[in-house]
């Protein structure tokens, strides 16, 4: 049996729904890996909670304010790990020659940093926060590859596609790349149907326990376009081979069609642990906790086209990769301040297509060959989108 020495991970997000199944991966594996840095937003309770069970070197708040309290909290429970804040710290501790492995999970652009960080650094990077390649896929690719990071796609579309390719890149006998869908809580409901949804709703995704962003994304089908936009980045595939099926059973988690006619697809139980035990495992293959799938209890698989009329968001993001340059920041701009409005329960869910709809048209896109010219777009659409709320505040 091969021994192996220990990797050091840091995960970055580590109180949300993708850090809790990054750590359990982890925990069946104390032999493999360690959680060596924890890294949360503002909760500094269950980012305390957690350094009190796995016992990293490292813990940071990135809110700079919450400092004291994550010292203080670590100090009175008698833990050795150290206390850091703000996401200067974080970047520092990722790039760090003894943290091997990223995690990188924090919603959002706020990951932005980080996760280029680990990229620039050449570091194994377990990759779900897809804002981040939204935002600057060319940068990011570019990056890593020049300091030879391997990156492994963690959103289960992507790491199937990754599975079913042994690698990040679609040669030329890739003829086509299709993500399924699981078409979200609203599936089969017409656009007047949509007006009078609510948070509680939208956020009850029937197949995946998620993050309240990445819920509403996929209710609106705007994760299925953040995706399509990662994986034209991840995969080097322009959108002629790019297609999306809506699979409502979520056990096929994509497929990959070749030129001489074979589909391969990867399936499995829809739980995120699958995913992150090939990141960390790749190229072995490591227990995730995840049972095998049983066909038998489910039988059928079924697909179906997506409805771009109720979800205009996918074709919205269809135009903005098309468009390219900084129409894909501003629609994740956008769409990040349109959903938290809707999370808050400040405008109605067809406000959330609208609103990202008036940003692409209002900023149009111009090339991006810097993170200085990509970031000012991303703030640009913030600006422009928090002002448009007005007209868009529910009664
Ligand atoms: P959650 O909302 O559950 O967790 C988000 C995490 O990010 C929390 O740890 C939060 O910390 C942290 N965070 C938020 N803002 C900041 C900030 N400014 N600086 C540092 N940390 C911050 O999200 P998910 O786990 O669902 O999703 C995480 C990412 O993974 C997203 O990009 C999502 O699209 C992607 N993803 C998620 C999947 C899933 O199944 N959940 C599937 C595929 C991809 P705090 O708790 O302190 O606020």
């Amino acid at each position: 049996m091969a021994v192996h020495a220990s990797r050091n991970v840091a995960v970055l997000g580590a109180t949300g729904s993708i850090g809790a199944s990054a750590l359990d991966v982890i925990a069946r594996h104390p032999e493999r890996y360690r959680a060596s840095v924890l890294a949360a937003g503002g909760n500094v309770d269950a980012l305390l909670a957690l350094c009190a069970t796995h016992r990293p070197d490292h813990a940071v708040i990135a809110d700079e304010a919450l400092y004291a309290r994550l010292r203080d909290g670590l100090s009175d429970a008698g833990l050795a790990t150290r206390a850091h804040a703000g996401m200067a710290a974080l970047d520092m501790l990722v790039v760090d020659p003894d943290c091997h492995v990223v995690v990188a999970a924090i919603v959002g652009a706020a990951g932005l940093a980080s996760t280029l960080a680990a990229a620039t650094a050449g570091k194994r990077l377990l990759l779900a926060n897809k804002e981040s390649l939204v935002l600057a896929g060319e940068l990011m690719i570019a990056a890593a590859d020049a300091a030879g990071a391997e990156i492994i796609p963690i959103d289960s579309e992507h790491n199937a596609i990754f599975q079913c390719l042994r690698s990040r890149q679609a040669q030329a006998q890739v003829s086509r790349i299709v993500l399924t869908a699981s078409g979200g809580p609203f599936r089969g409901r017409s656009r007047a149907e949509l007006a009078q949804v609510t948070r509680e709703q939208a956020i009850a995704h029937p197949k995946w326990v998620m993050g309240p962003k990445i819920s509403v994304d996929s209710a609106t089908l705007m994760n299925k376009g953040l995706e399509l936009i990662e994986a034209h980045h991840l995969f080097g595939v322009g959108r002629d081979r790019l297609d999306v099926l809506v699979h409502p059973q979520s056990l096929v988690h994509s497929l990959v069609e070749f030129v001489d006619g074979s589909t391969l697809a990867q399936l499995g139980l829809p739980d995120m642990r699958t995913s992150l035990a090939v990141g960390l495992g790749w190229p072995e293959r490591i227990d995730s906790g995840v049972g095998g799938l049983d066909l038998l209890k489910h039988p059928r698989l079924d697909f179906e086209a997506p409805d771009l009329a109720a979800f205009p968001c996918l074709q919205l993001a269809w135009e903005a990769m098309a468009a390219g340059g900084t129409a894909p920041a501003v629609l994740n701009a956008a769409n990040e301040v349109a959903v938290s409005a809707f999370l808050q329960g400040r405008i109605g869910f067809l406000s959330i297509p609208a609103l990202v709809e008036d940003a692409l048209a209002a900023l149009p896109a111009v090339p991006a060959d810097s993170l200085e010219v990509l970031l000012a777009a991303d703030a640009e659409a913030r600006r422009l989108t928090e002002h448009n709320l007005a007209g868009h505040l529910s009664a």
